[in-house]
């Protein structure tokens, strides 16, 4: 420690103090650390070595993505703050593992739409969306035990971040379910890329998303690209990493051209910001 240019009384009380504030901020550090190790905010991915021999790992009693030796866990936006628990088996005996969901403070964000059919559509109108969403929860829901090679997860297209996950909304006024994925803004037009390999599982012109098109990447990992002007993929198709699946453009409910991507986790819409992060190939190690 620098030495401190002080009469000496003042000096060692001094001293003492600067000893116990380092003394706290260490264990402040220690607990945060471990925290975090064990926390996770709403709309992130929380990440779990399991046990050796650990099966039937679940959240909600829902199958998790494996990767090397950890589990990755999509947390709900609408997750409660406080303990949530993963289930599993281990030697034939149900076992739980516990971990804290955190607040984060999203930011809000407001809107004005022209069109008052995009902020209160009519029941006709409502029908459709209904339909709409439960075919996309069993786009998301579905599991299958496709590994990702490990090319990691590229950005879809380069352009200025329009809105960012988990805004909170308000449409005209009105509050509305929270952004669910990233807004990428750039010309219509600008192609779009899959960010890894994938099977397609839905093109479609969809109400609130406009052109749509869903990448299955397997393991529960599943993607949506909406607004489009143009889808280039059909249904049933398998892409590569960085093949073109359509151009941005402005159909559904939008401001202007843009890109909105959704990341999903276990059926949950994580941040594609932390899943780009988590799943570069360089954050995996090698066997
Ligand atoms: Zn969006």
């Amino acid at each position: 420690m620098k030495k401190l240019n002080v009469p000496s009384p003042v000096a060692s009380v001094f001293t003492r103090a600067i000893a116990s504030a380092g003394l706290i901020l260490g264990l402040l550090t220690l607990t945060v650390a471990d925290a975090s190790d064990r926390a996770v905010v709403p709309g992130g991915i929380y990440q779990w070595k399991p046990p050796e021999g650990a099966t039937q790992i679940r959240f909600n009693n829902r199958p998790l993505m494996r990767l090397e030796e950890r589990v990755l866990v999509g947390v709900p936006l609408r997750q409660a703050l406080g303990q949530a628990e993963l289930e599993y088996q281990l030697n034939g005996e149900p076992r739980t593992h516990t971990f804290s969901v955190v607040d984060k403070a999203y930011t809000e964000q407001h809107i004005t739409l022209q069109n008052r059919e995009m902020v209160n559509p009519n029941p006709e109108q409502l029908a459709r969306i209904r339909g709409e969403s439960s075919r996309q929860r069993q786009l998301y829901l579905q599991f299958s035990d496709t590994q990702l090679p490990n090319q990691g997860f590229i950005q879809p297209l380069q352009g200025r971040i329009s809105s960012l996950f988990g805004h909170r909304r308000f449409f005209n006024g009105q509050a509305r379910n929270p952004h669910s994925g990233l807004d990428i803004a750039a010309p219509t037009g600008t192609p779009i890329k899959a960010p890894a390999a994938a099977k397609v599982t839905l093109v479609d012109d969809l109400y609130y998303n406009g052109k749509t098109v869903f990448l299955d990447h397997g393991q529960g990992l599943v993607t949506m690209y909406c607004h489009l002007s143009d889808q280039l993929v059909t249904e049933g198709d398998a892409v590569e990493q960085g093949q073109i699946i359509g151009l941005v453009g402005a159909t559904g409910r939008v401001t202007g051209p843009h890109l909105h991507w959704s990341v999903s986790l276990n059926g949950y819409r994580v941040d594609p910001q932390s899943m780009m992060t988590l799943l570069t190939p360089t954050s995996v190690e090698p066997q």
